[in-house]
């Protein structure tokens, strides 16, 4: 079977032998994307009576007073939560209290209205209950709605905690494209960021000897190429480019859980992205959107993997700076660290820094190794902050 080849909404109930020796999977009952897919809902919803949905004060207004309406009119026992806050709803250990203590305890499913944070409470809580959770999409933002992982901030640090697939995902490309411009901006970025941690992951396999699957990497570059080639329609909001934005956003997350980790999805450029965040958090500052700093960090990292590649021959294809650059500033996006407010020690720290974020291995830690990271810092660090 080519997996490439096969449709989105084909990837639920997956399973498949790869030529990479091993079985891949995917536990997602059901997926929809398209033009008024929220109305799949009561559909995808048939096993199950007490429902219990999940927004926040935006997601309620844009599309969770919809979905309550519509789930009640079916016959279903619908309970709700709203979060609400005035700046970022933070997924934190506050939060998922809140969350806990308001789930009835003879909840079926959980169905989150909303983007990151939304998806990544009610993936915890549902892994921590063994209740299944329904996700309906409100902006095609990053690419956790499929995965099986759940990035929260505990003790006021980023970390990423295995839990469970969601039982299905709702991506209404009518609510979708009226997302903040910052959220479809953030949402490319995420998707770009795929340029510099599939190379990660090459480099690994071709360094380390760490697993490494062709058809998965294949599978991920296809659907990433797709929403380049896409690019010019995103800002505009054309149903189509928002389309193929939300379909790599999901398959990147499938991908992850194909292979058990974030591996095909993070790489260098998520160490920095994440660095950046921890910092601000660490002074109760805000931070970026994810896929924003990703962007920008998969600009850096590409420009790391130029500097590395002169001084050592890497012998694998490298991604080209000035086409990642290119596209960001076409689509209108920021891509330097300074457009994200990224201070020059910030930066600097960051690059030699960031690769103690997790112990995967990356251009980071190749630098590193090579003894040419700190040269590297300086000489990208001197490039934007001159
Ligand atoms: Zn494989
Ligand atoms: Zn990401």
């Amino acid at each position: 079977m080519d997996i490439t080849k096969i449709e989105l909404h084909n990837m639920t109930c997956l399973e498949f032998d790869c030529s990479c020796g091993r079985k891949h999977r995917s536990g997602i009952k059901h997926i929809s994307v398209e033009s008024g897919s929220t109305r799949n809902l009561p559909l995808f919803l048939e096993p199950f009576k007490n429902v219990f949905v999940v927004t926040d004060n935006h997601t309620h207004e844009v599309c969770g007073k919809k979905v309550i309406a519509l789930l009640k009119r079916q016959g279903f026992v619908v309970s709700h939560h709203t979060f609400f806050s005035t700046g970022f709803l933070v997924p934190d250990e506050k939060a998922l209290g809140e969350l806990i203590i308001e789930l009835p305890s003879d909840t079926d499913v959980i169905v989150g209205v909303g983007s990151g944070t939304i998806n990544d409470l009610c993936r915890m809580i549902s892994h921590k209950c063994h209740i299944p959770y329904v996700i309906v999409a409100t902006a095609p933002s990053m690419d956790g709605y499929a995965s099986t992982v759940s990035p929260l901030i505990i003790k006021r640090t980023k970390l990423t905690y295995e839990a469970v697939f969601p039982y299905a995902v709702i991506a209404d490309t009518d609510i979708l494209k009226d997302a903040p411009l910052d959220m479809l901006y953030a949402g490319f970025g995420d998707i770009l960021g795929k340029v510099t941690s599939l190379t990660d992951w090459n480099l690994s396999h071709k360094i380390s000897g760490e697993y490494y699957c062709d058809t998965i990497a294949a599978l991920v570059n296809r659907a990433m190429q797709k929403c380049v080639d896409n690019l010019n329609g995103i800002s505009k909001r054309e149903p189509e480019a928002i389309k193929s934005l939300v379909e790599a956003l999901i398959i990147s997350g499938v991908a992850m859980g194909f292979i058990g980790n974030s591996r095909p999805a993070s790489g260098a450029e998520h160490h920095l992205a994440h660095y950046w965040e921890i910092e601000a958090l660490s002074k109760g500052e805000a931070h970026n959107f994810h896929g924003i700093s990703v962007g920008v960090g998969s600009v850096v990292i590409s420009k790391l993997y130029n500097l590395v590649n002169k001084a050592e021959s890497l012998g694998i294809d490298i991604p080209d700076s000035s086409y990642v650059e290119d596209l960001l500033l076409k689509l209108g996006a920021p891509k330097s660290p300074l457009e994200i407010g990224i201070t020059e020690s910030v930066f600097y720290n960051s690059i030699l820094n960031a690769m103690e974020i997790r112990p995967r291995f990356t251009i980071l830690r190749h630098a590193s190794q090579l003894g040419i990271l700190e040269e590297a810092a300086r000489s990208i660090t001197s490039f934007y902050y001159k």
